[in-house]
């Protein structure tokens, strides 16, 4: 992985691996997302290791790379209900095993869940066991938080929980932060007034080495919202000069930016190639 920046976007993983890449590339992407599963789901598809196999190749050749696989909404590792952790479990070491098998050494975004109503100390508990159980040494991938907008009984919305996830789990190398705009501005994180300050306030409770990848969205609602609804580039709260701002910001330019924007792939096209100019411009 070069410390490059890069810059892509959810890609669809429906017709496997190869066609991934193929459409990462002629969007102008070099780095992008997919969900691991069927994002409101639970089954995984079936892979075909020759088509993982011709997709490493492939990106090898077309200098892709730092993708940021996306977990299922549908898991929840911080549950209350028994199956529903159960689920958060199996999906959740079934993945790893397939990002080590298909992908090996990329990232894996995941939302810390939600506590529904036992509390974040409960939700924290639980989220930091299960990594602990399924976080190993010898693994290539690295399992990302993401940052949440603190919407009903999210957990993640607060640094500070993060934080404290982090601060729990032995297998350090192997976890990471993503930031999402969208939810960091609706959780009160005001990046379009104040970017440096909010830079700061993570590098201090989370610390910046652990972020490894930015969610590039503009938001729908008001800076504490709370309510977590993407908008593309410049029809949203935050608008494209704050994240123009955060695009050429010194200390996010080793890690990958993913569009996760309201777009089809003309418009992906399109704010990829914003993104690249805003960056170059002033990088
Ligand atoms: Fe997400
Ligand atoms: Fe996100
Ligand atoms: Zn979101």
């Amino acid at each position: 992985m070069s410390g490059a920046f890069r810059i892509g976007c959810h890609i669809s993983a429906a017709d496997g691996y190869l066609a991934m890449g193929r459409r990462a590339v002629a969007l102008g992407a070099d780095t992008f997302a997919f969900f691991t599963r069927n994002p409101r789901g639970g089954a995984a598809k079936q892979v075909d290791p020759a088509d993982a196999a011709a997709f490493r190749g492939f990106c090898a050749e077309h200098d892709i790379g730092a993708l940021v696989a996306h977990a299922p909404y549908t898991l929840n590792p911080c549950a209350k209900e028994p199956r529903v952790l159960e689920f958060a479990r199996q999906a959740l070491a079934d993945d790893l095993q397939r990002m080590e098998a298909c992908t090996p050494g990329q990232l894996y975004n995941l939302h810390p869940g939600s506590h529904v109503g036992q509390g974040v100390q409960a939700g924290i508990e639980k989220l930091s066991a299960l990594l602990n159980e399924l976080l190993r040494p010898e693994m290539t991938t690295t399992v990302l938080l993401e940052t949440m907008a603190g919407k009903g009984s999210e957990v993640g919305g607060r640094f500070e929980e993060l934080a404290e996830v982090l601060s729990r789990v032995g297998q350090k190398d192997r976890l990471g932060v993503c930031l999402d705009t969208c939810h960091v501005w609706d959780a009160g994180y005001d990046i379009a007034g104040r970017l440096d300050g909010v830079l700061e306030e993570f590098d201090r409770v989370i610390g910046l080495e652990r972020l490894r990848a930015v969610h590039l969205n503009d938001s729908l609602n008001p800076c504490g919202a709370q309510k977590d609804r993407h908008a593309k580039i410049g029809e949203g709260c935050i608008g494209a000069q704050a994240l123009a701002e955060v695009v050429r910001h010194p200390a996010l330019q080793h890690v990958p930016f993913i569009l996760e924007t309201p777009n089809d792939e003309a418009g992906y096209a399109r704010e990829i190639a914003w993104v690249r100019a805003v960056q170059a411009r002033h990088a």
